[in-house]
């Protein structure tokens, strides 16, 4: 369920109309609903009622510090890939002890700020690293909580660039070496083993390859009771699917469902690293037509958002729905929604059937809330755009659109040019 609905063909964001919105912000700009994060935040976890578990929001689906602050104070914890993300999250109000460390390429600036910050867990995902930690852990006089991301290698049957749990994929640590790698950490004496963690993928739309998956840890849990090594949380990772067409993820009461199955005989917390489900569609990006034109083969709609606005369609040629804001009569036809960059990647879709739009008319260009805002960049000295969340009837700026100014701020000319 989302708050993004038509009244009387004008596209709403909860009880506020979003051409007035445009009219007040200019355009582009991403748009968040207060109640749907709220909504899909407390779906998500109360589908776990009635077993022990953490829900740790996957930062960087979406860092922005309002978002963030949501959700502390719904109970979440954070799944982190960064110090700035750890950075964001303490100042968002997350207490250290709800935050998970996941990520191949730790630096030791990193570690050592998760060491004093004092968090639940690191996510391991090599044998260095583990020393690492351990001798991080020494120097600073503490004792490092690890889990070790195995990789189960099952196949999440999504897009190659976002499975992650395959035997030639960068993550986690191969499930056959895990006991080794347990036995080590075992040993060291600044590290304390407490957890078994997988993420698999993302945009993932069916049940099995996480039971798959689970089932993979659950023995590996079993092997590492009988050589003493007892685990107390089992960490699922993220990944589930969200429909951005006509896909049909299963519900998080679905998957829940079928989790809680497989861990019912095992003592253990269990954790939840969930990104997309919970912001992909809360959120939509607005923009705006500027021209439109025609080649010989296909007909153009230029707006003002691109590739570094909303890079997923470049990048994975991901699909997002597009609505006309105000819904006129007009005959559907097939165009291609450009942006303005000079590359031929720039698109926000391709061939798709739309009302046919004209100069002026606004978009919504759906399912942006995850992945949208965190990946955009400042490509071709573009402004990064604004973020706005609506509650009721009111519109709150989350984040202020770029000025000219802070294209420069982190610039500088060596004295002997000038
Ligand atoms: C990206 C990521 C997630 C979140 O994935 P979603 O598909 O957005 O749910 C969770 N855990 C880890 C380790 C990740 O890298």
């Amino acid at each position: 369920m989302h708050h993004f609905q038509y009244q009387d063909n004008i596209l709403y964001c909860e009880n506020v109309p979003i051409p007035n919105i445009a009219a007040e912000v200019g355009t582009p700009f991403y748009l968040y609903s207060h109640a749907t994060l709220k909504h899909h935040f407390l779906t998500f976890d109360s589908a776990f009622d009635g077993i022990d578990r953490l829900v740790c929001f996957s930062v960087k689906a979406n860092n922005n510090i309002a978002i963030l602050k949501l959700f502390a104070s719904l109970g979440s914890g954070l799944d982190i890939v960064s110090g700035g993300e750890l950075y964001k999250g303490l100042k968002a109000g997350f207490s250290a002890d709800k935050i998970i460390y996941s990520g191949v390429g730790k630096r030791i600036d990193e570690i050592d700020f998760a060491l004093k910050m004092g968090i639940l867990m690191f996510n391991i995902e090599s044998m260095e690293e583990l020393e690492v930690i351990n001798e991080r852990a020494a120097i600073l006089n503490k004792k490092a909580s690890i889990s070790f991301r195995v990789n189960p290698d099952v196949d999440p049957k999504t897009h190659p660039y976002i499975s992650t749990g395959l035997k030639k994929n960068k993550f986690g640590i191969n499930i056959e070496k895990a006991i080794e790698g347990y036995k080590r950490a075992k040993e060291l004496q600044h590290i304390e083993i407490i957890g078994l963690d997988c993420h698999i993928g993302s945009q993932i739309t069916e049940i099995k390859p996480f039971e798959d998956a689970i089932i993979s840890l659950k023995s590996l849990y079993n092997e590492l009771k009988n050589i003493d090594i007892n685990i107390k949380y089992l960490d699922i990772g993220g990944g589930l699917g969200i429909p951005y067409s006509d896909e049909s993820p299963p519900l998080p009461s679905d998957y829940a469902k079928a989790i809680k199955q497989h861990i019912k005989d095992i003592p253990v917390k269990l954790i939840l690293e969930p990104g997309r489900v919970i912001v992909g569609n809360s959120g939509i990006l607005v923009c705006k037509v500027l021209y439109r034109k025609s080649s010989e083969v296909k007909e153009f709609v230029i707006v003002d958002a691109g590739m570094n606005d909303l890079i997923r369609p470049s990048l994975y040629k991901a699909y997002h729905e597009i609505k006309p804001v105000i819904k006129n009569n007009n005959k559907e036809i097939v165009v291609d929604i450009v942006g303005p960059i000079c590359e031929t990647g720039d698109f926000l879709a391709c061939d798709r059937k739309v009302a046919d739009l004209k100069k002026g008319d606004l978009i919504a260009v759906m399912s942006s809330g995850a992945y949208g805002y965190a990946m955009c960049s400042n490509y071709c000295a573009r402004l990064k755009l604004p973020e706005l969340i609506v509650s009721g009837n009111q519109f709150h700026v989350i984040r202020t659109r770029e000025i000219y100014e802070d294209l420069l701020k982190n610039e500088l000319i060596p004295q002997f040019m000038l």
